[in-house]
């Protein structure tokens, strides 16, 4: 495999050709930005600390029978993936109250509700990345209602199956987003990072927050905390 040029750049990662057009390399960066860009900063080893928990979730959701986008780790801050037609939607997951949710429905943050929550959002950061429900998806012409039931089995299954791999690093998945393509036949692929700058995850033992809330809410220890992740990980999956 051959990395070539740059195709795209964003907050967090930079895509590049390879000589196989089925193929992309994934870079993951130290930047971290929050509130729409209003927050920014760089953290030293973050795109290694990130493609490395990336790497070993997605790898153990393929190993799962998730179909996902990642096929690779090629090195300290990449990964070879699959290219896939990106659907410009985010699917937001939540096991417990807090971020969003709290603030809109005015519910105390860490209230577990018995129900597992699916947001729909429409990836326009111009309008905010909305909250969108079924029915605009279609009317979109994003999704169909089919591929929306296929998407809600697939969110839950990943749900599970990453609760159930933090449990055993002693962290609670309290909430994620995930993005989804389509593959060249048509499938619903997972597609882009599962990380703690998509994640909140919480310490079982201490409550301590052990994501991007950490920046955010002006935390400190970032990438000690991202470290603290990969190691524990690391550990859950021997
Ligand atoms: N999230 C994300 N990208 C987004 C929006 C949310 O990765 O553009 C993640 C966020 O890190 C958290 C979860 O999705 O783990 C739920 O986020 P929420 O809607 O509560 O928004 P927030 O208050 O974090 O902006």
């Amino acid at each position: 495999m051959k990395q070539m040029e740059l195709l795209y750049e964003g907050k967090s990662k930079q895509i590049f050709k390879t000589d196989n057009p089925d193929n992309v390399v994934v870079r993951f960066k130290d930047d971290i930005t929050a509130f729409y860009d209003i927050k920014r900063a760089n953290i030293l080893n973050k795109g290694r600390l990130t493609c490395d928990i990336s790497s070993m979730v997605l790898g153990y959701l393929n190993d799962n029978g998730i179909n996902t986008h990642f096929i690779e780790r090629v090195d300290d801050d990449g990964q070879l993936c699959r290219v896939v037609e990106h659907v410009p939607v985010e699917v937001i997951v939540r096991n417990v109250v807090a971020g969003s949710m709290a603030k809109r429905l005015d519910m105390e943050e860490g209230i577990v509700p018995e129900n597992t929550i699916f947001d729909l959002c429409l990836r326009r950061s111009d309008l905010g990345d909305p909250l969108i429900n079924d029915h605009h998806a279609v009317a979109l012409g994003l999704l169909s209602y089919e591929e929306l039931s296929e998407l809600y089995e697939m969110s839950a299954k990943i749900n599970s199956l990453v609760t159930e791999l933090y449990n055993k690093a002693g962290i609670t998945v309290v909430d994620f987003k995930i993005e989804f393509g389509r593959a060249t036949d048509g499938s619903l692929v997972l597609a882009d990072e599962l990380s703690p700058d998509t994640c909140r995850l919480w310490d079982k033992a201490t409550g301590e927050r052990m994501d991007k809330d950490r920046f955010r809410r002006d935390l400190g220890s970032v990438g000690e905390t991202y470290e603290e992740v990969a190691k524990r990980l690391h550990n859950a999956l021997k």
